[in-house]
């Protein structure tokens, strides 16, 4: 297929991390904050705390279900691709669901790794009270499994993830261009692919496939969050007609390329067009992820901005979120990515500090 084209750096990057162990590692995580913490395990290996592939994320996936029957259960997705997508649920079922409340967190893009790994290391410490590099969890599990229900679509584009030419992107191996030339595609002239919602092998062959679309039959592809015939939108739609979620949290990253920053939160478009009452949760909602990263050394813009694209892409999300938008609260997430000053575990990080302070903030609101 044309992406193998691009040579897989896999190993190298594994092979420089490796190389770069500081001595003054063991030290720095006896003191250090959270973040400097993960920044420091990251110069040692991300990979044992990062599960991001398919054949990575379907195993755990599996053996807390099977481990935790009365509180985990699986909803599935298959891709055009033979892959399977899974909405993890997790709540204590021997108690009734009315009045718990109720949070969706979701991702769609597999250039994204990050927003996976965050998931995986969250659901680590709800369910074995450790997280996946053995750490015990400060989360208050009881009370969380009690009062809330939580749904995570870990993986919203398994057969893109499969494709990804590497884990995790740090910067050192690819520049920003070169990173978006492998995640949208290039066309036979070298151009970058143009960024579409959806597009087809019957209009044009383009020279490298782009790895976030999803391939969804013979000839089309989409782009998950900006089509409904995705895995990852049939899974939310599947989910939200079975759950009346409180609060919707829509993972990403981005490249925060000439900026200080290294997170930020995404209003809806339309955010001013939406019932009063939604329009109060997501900015409360939003200051409180905003300031859980700056309590955790993150560096968040400090205003909440809705999504800031022109009418080429926000038509896709006219089509696709505007009801969604209109009946529930939603955010959406960006955390940096491919850049050295945020390493792969500080995404991490950033990550779980939004989900844990959506379901801090969920819990708040039941007192
Ligand atoms: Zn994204």
């Amino acid at each position: 297929m044309a992406w193998r084209l691009w040579p897989v750096r896999k190993s190298s990057l594994h092979s420089r991390l490796r190389t770069q162990v500081a001595v003054g590692i063991l030290a720095c995580v006896v003191s250090a904050g959270v973040l400097e913490v993960a920044a420091a395990e990251s110069k040692v290996q991300p990979a044992k705390h990062w599960l991001v592939r398919p054949q990575q994320t379907e195993p755990k996936i599996r053996e807390w279900a099977a481990r935790y029957p009365q509180l985990v259960s699986l909803e599935t997705q298959k891709t055009f691709g033979g892959r399977t997508a899974y909405a993890v649920t997790v709540t204590n079922r021997k108690r009734e669901d009315a009045g718990k409340r109720k949070l969706l967190v979701t991702q769609p893009h597999a250039h994204e790794p990050a927003t996976t790994a965050g998931m995986m290391d969250f659901l680590a410490q709800l369910l074995d009270g450790a997280d996946l590099s053995g750490r015990p969890s400060s989360l208050d599990r009881n009370r969380i499994l009690d009062l809330t229900v939580l749904t995570f679509i870990p993986d919203g584009n398994p057969d893109g993830r499969a494709k990804a030419p590497a884990d995790w992107w740090d910067g050192a191996g690819f520049s920003n261009e070169a990173f978006l030339d492998l995640v949208f595609g290039k066309e036979k002239d070298g151009q970058r692919s143009k960024r579409v919602g959806r597009w087809s092998t019957q209009q044009r062959q383009p020279a490298v496939i782009g790895f976030a679309y999803e391939q969804i039959n013979g000839h089309e592809y989409v782009e998950p969050n900006r089509d409904l015939d995705s895995t990852y939108f049939k899974l939310i739609r599947r989910m939200r007609s079975r759950y009346s979620y409180d609060l919707h949290l829509d993972l990403h990253q981005t490249e925060f390329e000439k900026s200080p920053y290294n997170a930020m939160i995404l209003l809806p478009f339309i955010e001013k067009e939406l019932p009063q009452p939604i329009q109060d949760r997501n900015v409360a909602w939003g200051k409180a992820i905003i300031a859980a990263w700056q309590r955790a050394g993150g560096h968040p813009i400090p205003d909440l901005k809705p999504l800031g694209y022109g009418e080429d892409q926000i038509r896709y999300f006219r089509k696709c979120w505007s009801d969604l938008y209109r009946s529930t609260p939603c955010l959406g997430v960006e955390i940096q990515n491919n850049n050295p000053r945020t390493p792969p575990l500080v995404q991490m990080r950033l990550i779980e500090a939004s989900i844990r302070a959506s379901v801090e903030f969920l819990l708040a609101e039941e007192k």
